[in-house]
């Protein structure tokens, strides 16, 4: 029962975002893909010195060529043009090369050739089709968000503007879910919730998926893991026991298969069903396949509160067992009574390290978490569902025993309410009755007294006006505890949070900051501002390391021959501009990224150049 509510819970908050549409949904795709196609590809630009010269050549002449001719010329000028000068695709120059391996920045020239990059240094008069000054600015390898969630967003409306304006090039996904493998259990479980979006889960494999996006493309790189409660759901549905022998060997099937085609790793996410229902021995087990093909096994660990402890033990657990790296998820101490703990998570991290354990985290860089509204109630409340839950909170009984049971910590379920500190705490984010809408963006004690109520009434009559399904932020960490676990060398940044683009079908006005705002956050507050860690180290986790983590071969790092992912931004403004009551805002600072060679993002704009790729584990087949 209380599985079944947090991942109620998820995909009340998840689910929202097509409600709060104004225009039809079916013309906004239509835009999204009209205006990719009006923009044109940025080697069309530059091509003005080749027209200058054919009317030169027009006007000394004075010849009357036929029109064949005329080609010819053309044609034989803009070759030997082309052969002497465009000697490059794009060429950066003066940029202050910070160049992912946490080394100090030094000045060069970067030219690129195709997907690659072609030479680093001081390249003098060479000439490329595009030139980019990069003067006064700093020139990284592509940021590589760890937790990106973008993999049914990317078939919806793939512009990813959130991604391409923070500086990610990159990202890896699939949290305890995966993509694949589907079947016809997993697409009764999955379908309804993308029949808004008029998305049909058409295929089955990992392959069938990568076939998927590339018919839609996406300007991003992604890769995933397969999810230990997706083949769990797919060989035993939602069932809350142990998989027999043959179930269990069927589900280590999947997700060798999966690895086969390219998935990284295998995860877990231990609080949503039916993920939460696996015990670790049967987690051992999957992860073992997963270390075969070389792949890693990440976590969103069964506590972040109270029991984070000893869900970090069963972690570290799994990964000695299993012989596999290990990638805790979105590490951070939950809890205003636990504020401080961090220093003893990491400790307990460092020593595994220390003791030759291969374990590393990433983080979001905010102190609020995001879920339903309706999950700041216990989780017997929602037993029966829904309805109940709703019939439960008007009686006046039930509010008396809710004020008593949520005004307390609880060892047997998190109570975010009291995690967040109360009604101060938990900001409404979301809504879907539109009465409510001019509460979005306000606490609950904000709301409370607006409404002259006391402030647990508030919040039962909000979620009763809203049938349960108010978004919800909950500021749960402290900022000691979340620059504590940022400064570790071992931290990288994952922004827990999908694509998404500032109109359109996705568009969620009041999501996470952290979907706008993560990478620059880290950058712009966190290292120039609080000097955290130098701009060289944070740059390193946002890209080597990732790319290390996950075995990105040729990702990741300034060097030549690596693939030209690379993001240009202004190190003295880069800045999130995304805040809690305002967070569709795009972040400030980035003015170029590259993906695979090819500009996605100038100046404010994404270009709609689609040229990512799916990210293959080392051993894909
Ligand atoms: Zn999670």
């Amino acid at each position: 029962m209380y599985a079944n509510w947090r991942e109620w819970g998820r995909q009340v908050f998840k689910g929202l975002s097509f409600r709060t549409l104004s225009l039809p949904k079916g013309r906004n795709l239509l835009f999204a893909r009209v205006k990719r196609k009006q923009i044109p590809h940025f080697v069309r630009n530059d091509n003005s010195r080749e027209i200058r010269l054919s009317c030169a050549i027009m006007k000394i002449t004075q010849v009357r060529l036929s029109l064949c001719c005329f080609f010819m010329l053309v044609a034989s000028v803009a070759f030997a043009q082309n052969a002497n000068d465009a000697k490059y695709d794009v060429v950066i120059r003066n940029a202050r090369v910070v160049d992912g391996t946490g080394n100090p920045w030094y000045r060069a020239d970067i030219a690129i050739q195709g997907d690659r990059i072609a030479a680093i240094g001081k390249l003098g008069n060479v000439r490329a089709a595009r030139e980019i000054d990069a003067t006064g600015l700093v020139v990284a390898p592509g940021f590589i968000d760890m937790l990106g969630q973008s993999e049914t967003a990317l078939l919806i409306d793939n512009r990813s503007i959130s991604k391409l304006s923070q500086g990610i090039t990159s990202e890896i996904t699939g949290e305890g879910g995966s993509i694949a493998p589907q079947n016809a259990l997993t697409i009764a479980a999955a379908q309804p919730s993308l029949d808004p979006y008029h998305l049909k889960i058409d295929w089955t494999t990992l392959d069938g998926y990568f076939q998927r996006l590339k018919k839609t493309g996406t300007p991003i790189n992604i890769g995933t893991y397969v999810g230990a409660a997706q083949v769990r759901e797919a060989v035993l549905g939602d069932v809350d026991r142990a998989p027999t022998p043959d179930e269990l060997e069927k589900m280590k099937a999947l997700v060798a298969e999966a690895m086969q085609q390219g998935a990284l790793g295998v995860s877990t996410a231990l609080i949503y069903p039916p993920g939460h229902y696996a015990k670790t021995e049967e987690l051992i087990e999957l992860a073992k396949v997963a270390g075969q093909y070389g792949g890693i096994y990440a976590t969103h660990m069964r506590s972040e509160g109270r029991g984070e402890i000893a869900a970090i033990e069963e972690t570290l657990r799994i990964g000695r067992e299993a012989h596999v790296p290990v990638e805790i998820f979105h590490l951070k101490v939950s809890g205003k009574s636990r504020a401080g703990d961090m220093t003893q998570v990491v400790a307990m991290i460092q020593k595994a390290r220390d003791a030759g354990q291969d374990v590393t985290a990433d983080m979001y860089p905010y102190l609020a978490g995001a879920t339903a509204l309706a999950s700041s109630l216990p989780p017997w409340m929602a037993d029966g569902g829904l309805n109940k839950l709703l019939e439960r909170l008007r009686d006046p009984a039930v509010r008396q025993r809710l004020k008593s049971e949520m005004s307390a910590d609880h060892p047997e379920w998190e109570n975010l309410y009291i995690d967040a500190g109360g009604a101060e705490g938990v900001m409404v984010a979301s809504v879907v009755n539109p009465q409510l809408k001019q509460y979005t963006g306000k606490t609950v004690a904000q709301i409370a007294q607006l409404q002259n109520k006391d402030p647990l009434d508030a919040l039962f009559d909000f979620v009763l006006a809203d049938k349960g399904l108010s978004g919800a932020l909950y500021f749960i960490a402290s900022e000691d505890d979340l620059q504590t676990g940022l400064k570790q060398p071992w931290t990288s940044i994952g922004l827990d949070a999908n694509e998404m683009s500032l109109d359109g079908i996705l568009f969620e006005p009041h999501a996470h900051p952290r979907t706008f705002g993560s990478m620059p956050r880290f950058l712009g507050r966190y290292s120039r501002e609080l000097h955290l860690v130098s701009l060289e180290q944070a740059i390193r986790k946002m890209t080597s390391m990732p790319a290390q983590r996950e075995h990105l071969t040729g990702r990741g790092l300034l060097k030549e021959g690596f693939f030209a992912d690379i993001t240009i931004f202004d190190a003295d403004n880069i800045r999130d501009q995304a805040t809690y009551t305002d967070p569709a805002q795009l972040s400030q600072g980035v003015k170029y990224v590259l993906v695979n060679g090819q500009l996605a993002f100038e100046n404010g704009h994404v270009t709609g150049v689609i040229a990512g790729r799916p990210l293959l584990g080392q051993r894909a087949r």
